[in-house]
């Protein structure tokens, strides 16, 4: 179990590669960690994410509210803790806006077509959530269903939403995404993506059954 003071240095560390990535941008994004059933740490309202102290990082409680720290509670952190309700086996949610994943979808173009093998055995399944207002209630309320299923959501036109075990795991989840959707754009410009037949797909659900991972896949439309 990381102690608190290990966790804020996680999560500064994470808004680092985020912003040296290119995931967010001025300041964008929010990170959260759960501590205890009613108690999480999280990122405050209006800070670089790139730019954060140990001391910057708020704790809140499981209804939003501020318990220490400076300055306000992320709205966001309403859906991060619509994410932690649906699934009490996560301890991270990291939310950032990366560009070529919000493009995909601005274009009505989604990461669910199955077409990169890495991605299907890294995070089983993509969807995008519905358009929602950022930093609104509804936002936590697009989520909520999906997240059930996926450790890593689309959020329309809008950006990315991933859950996980460790602050390091669930921003490599995020990194993974905005990696895919630069091949998947790319692919795009180039002409068309091919997908992955049953028979592909098959082996890879095997090969990440093998692994023990987690998540689902959402039957394709034939
Ligand atoms: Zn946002």
């Amino acid at each position: 179990m990381n102690s608190e003071s290990d966790l804020r240095e996680a999560i500064c560390d994470a808004g680092r590669r985020m912003y040296a990535r290119n995931l967010v941008a001025a300041t964008d994004g929010n990170l959260s960690a759960r501590m205890g059933e009613d108690r999480y740490l999280c990122t405050r309202s209006g800070i670089p994410l790139g730019d954060m102290h140990a001391a910057d990082i708020l704790i809140a409680d499981g209804s939003g509210r501020k318990v220490e720290g400076e300055g306000k509670v992320s709205s966001e952190f309403f859906t991060h803790l619509a994410a932690y309700k649906e699934r009490p086996d996560i301890s991270v949610v990291v939310h950032a806006h990366p560009p070529k994943a919000v493009a995909l979808t601005l274009a009505g173009l989604s990461m669910e077509d199955y077409a990169l093998p890495e991605l299907v055995v890294a995070l089983g399944a993509v969807p995008t959530a519905d358009y929602a207002t950022p930093g609104s209630h509804e936002g936590a309320e697009a989520i909520r269903v999906l997240i059930r299923d996926c450790d890593a959501l689309l959020l329309d036109r809008h950006g990315a939403l991933t859950v996980g075990d460790t602050v390091l795991d669930t921003y490599h989840k995020m990194e993974k995404i905005e990696h895919s959707a630069e091949s998947l754009l790319a692919a795009y410009l180039l002409g068309k993506v091919q997908t992955l037949d049953d028979d592909q797909m098959e082996r890879l659900l095997k090969a990440r059954a093998e692994y023990g991972l987690r998540g689902k896949f959402f039957k394709r439309e034939t």
